[in-house]
C-alpha cells in the first residue's frame, strides 16, 4: 500500500501477486532452458484463465473489456506483472502491443480499429512498433531513411528497420515513414500500418541480444521493406503527423517500463534476501551475516521505495495534468529507475556467486536483457539533458544556445 493505492486497485494486486507466483513464475524455468515459441500453448491457456477472471487487458477501457485504470493504477498493476518476464504477456498489456493499442484507439479509423485494433485487443494477433533504423541515430528519430510514395490509392514503402521489437510472429508493423520531405523535420514522417504478409516486407533476422536470440514476442528484429504496397487507408491520423502520434505513446510508456522495472527489482531484491539467509558461508554462517550484504539489501530497498514514489507522482500528474505538464519527472523517472534497475540486479546477481550468471535464476535473463534499459524509450543522456535544461534555465542559462 501506498499513498495512491485506490480501493480497487489495493482489491486487484495480491490477487495478481497470487496468479504471477502461482501460474506465471512456475513456467519459467521452461522458457529460460526452452524458447517463448514453445511455452505458447502453455501460455495460451493461462491467457484464457485471465479472461475467466476478468483481468484481461487492465489497461483499456470496460467498454474494451479492460479495468479502465487510471495510469497510476495500472503503473502499480504492472510492478505486480514485472515480476516475471512473462506477467505483462499473459494479461495481453505488454509493450509493444500495449503502446499500438493506445495509439489505435486514440488516432485509427473505424476500419482500421475494426481490421487491427480489435483482434489485437482480444489476444488473436501481436503487433510491433518500426522506427529505429540501424543508418541513423535512434536518438534523433527524425532522420530516418525509410519512406512512403502515395501512388494511387497506395503507399509503397520502402526502408530499413531494426530493434523492431516482437516483429517475429506480429501481424502488422506500425511503420515510421517519411511522406512528406520538404517539410519541417518532424513534420516529415507519418506512421503507417503495414500488415507483416504485404509482399515485400521481410524479417531479415532476430538480433542476438548478449548471445541471446529470443524468438516469437521475445525477439528484436531486423526488418526490410522492399516496395510494399499498402492501402492509403492504411495511414494512421494525418499526413506528417508521425512524430505527433509517438509523442502520446511516450508519457504512459515510461510509466508502464519504470512499474516493470521496479517489478523486476522487487523480485530479485527477493531472491537476493532468500538466498542470503538460505546460503551458508559456514555452518550456523549465512551470507546474510555478512555486514556487505545487508547494506546490499537496505540500499536496494531505498532505492527501490524513492524509485516507486517517484514514478507514481509521475503517473499521477499525469493522470490529473497530462504528460506535457510532468515532462521532466518522465525524463527523471526513465533515467533514474532504470539505474535502480541495474544496481539492484548486480548486487542480486553478485549474492547468488556463480548461481548468478547461470539461467537457473531469472536474474541473468533480467541482466541481459535489461541492460537495454537505459538505451530505448531514450537513453540515459538524453534524458539527463532534458532536466538539467530546466533547471539552468532558471540559472538564466539556456543549454539549447550553448
Ligand atoms: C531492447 C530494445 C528494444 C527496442 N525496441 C524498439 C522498437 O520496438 N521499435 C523501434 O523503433 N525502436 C526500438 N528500439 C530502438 C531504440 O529506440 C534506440 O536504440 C534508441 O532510440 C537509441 O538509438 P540508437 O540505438 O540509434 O543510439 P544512438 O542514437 O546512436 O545513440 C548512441 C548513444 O549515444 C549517446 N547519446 C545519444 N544522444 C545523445 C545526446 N543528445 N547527448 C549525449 N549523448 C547522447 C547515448 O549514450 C546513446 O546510447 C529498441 C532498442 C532496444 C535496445
Amino acid at each position: 500500500m501506498n499513498i495512491f493505492t485506490t480501493d480497487r486497485v489495493a482489491a486487484l494486486l495480491p490477487r495478481l501477486r497470487t496468479f504471477v507466483a502461482q501460474e506465471i513464475i512456475p513456467l519459467e524455468a521452461a522458457y529460460l532452458h526452452g524458447s517463448f515459441r514453445a511455452l505458447e500453448p502453455q501460455l495460451e491457456a493461462l491467457r484464457g484463465r485471465v479472461k475467466e477472471m476478468g483481468l484481461w487487458t487492465p489497461h483499456l477501457p470496460v467498454a474494451d473489456g479492460g479495468l479502465e485504470l487510471t495510469l497510476t493504477e495500472f503503473g502499480m498493476v504492472s510492478e505486480e506483472l514485472g515480476r516475471s518476464p512473462l506477467g505483462h504477456y499473459v494479461f495481453n498489456c505488454q509493450a509493444p502491443d500495449i503502446g499500438n493499442m493506445e495509439l489505435l484507439h486514440q488516432f485509427a479509423t473505424p476500419k482500421q480499429k475494426h481490421t487491427f485494433l480489435e483482434p489485437l485487443m482480444r489476444g488473436e494477433i501481436r503487433s510491433c512498433f518500426a522506427m529505429t533504423e540501424p543508418e541513423f541515430a535512434g536518438s534523433n528519430p527524425v532522420n530516418m531513411a525509410t519512406t512512403a510514395v502515395r501512388e494511387g490509392d497506395e503507399y509503397v514503402v520502402n526502408g530499413h528497420k531494426w530493434f523492431t521489437s516482437s516483429a517475429d510472429g506480429s501481424a502488422f508493423a506500425v511503420t515510421m515513414a517519411v511522406t512528406n520531405p520538404a517539410e519541417a523535420p518532424h513534420k516529415r514522417a507519418s506512421m503507417i500500418i503495414v500488415p507483416t504478409n504485404t509482399p515485400g516486407f521481410q524479417l531479415v533476422r532476430n538480433i542476438k541480444i548478449m548471445g541471446d536470440e529470443g524468438d516469437s514476442y521475445a525477439s528484436h528484429a531486423e526488418v526490410r521493406f522492399e516496395n510494399c504496397r499498402v492501402p492509403a487507408s492504411n495511414l494512421l491520423g494525418k499526413e506528417g503527423a508521425g512524430f505527433a502520434l509517438a509523442q502520446h505513446r511516450l508519457g504512459p510508456g515510461r510509466i508502464h517500463h519504470c512499474m516493470r522495472f521496479i517489478g523486476i527489482c522487487e523480485r530479485a531484491l527477493d531472491l537476493m534476501c532468500r538466498y542470503a539467509v538460505a546460503r551458508e558461508l559456514s555452518p550456523g554462517k549465512p551470507l546474510a551475516s555478512k555486514q556487505i550484504i545487508q547494506t546490499w539489501i537496505a540500499e536496494s530497498r531505498a532505492e527501490i521505495d524513492a524509485a516507486r514514489y517517484m514514478v507514481l507522482h509521475t503517473a499521477d500528474g499525469i493522470d490529473k495534468n497530462g504528460a506535457q505538464a510532468m515532462k521532466e519527472s518522465i525524463s527523471t523517472i526513465k533515467f533514474f529507475v532504470a539505474n535502480v534497475l541495474q544496481h539492484v540486479l548486480d548486487r542480486a546477481i553478485q549474492t547468488h556467486g556463480a548461481l548468478g550468471i547461470t539461467d537457473d535464476t531469472v536474474l541473468a535473463y533480467w541482466y541481459r536483457h535489461e541492460r537495454a534499459a537505459r538505451i530505448y524509450d531514450g537513453p540515459d543522456e538524453v534524458h539527463k539533458t532534458v532536466l538539467a535544461r530546466t533547471i539552468l534555465k532558471q540559472y538564466g542559462y539556456d543549454v539549447q544556445s550553448a
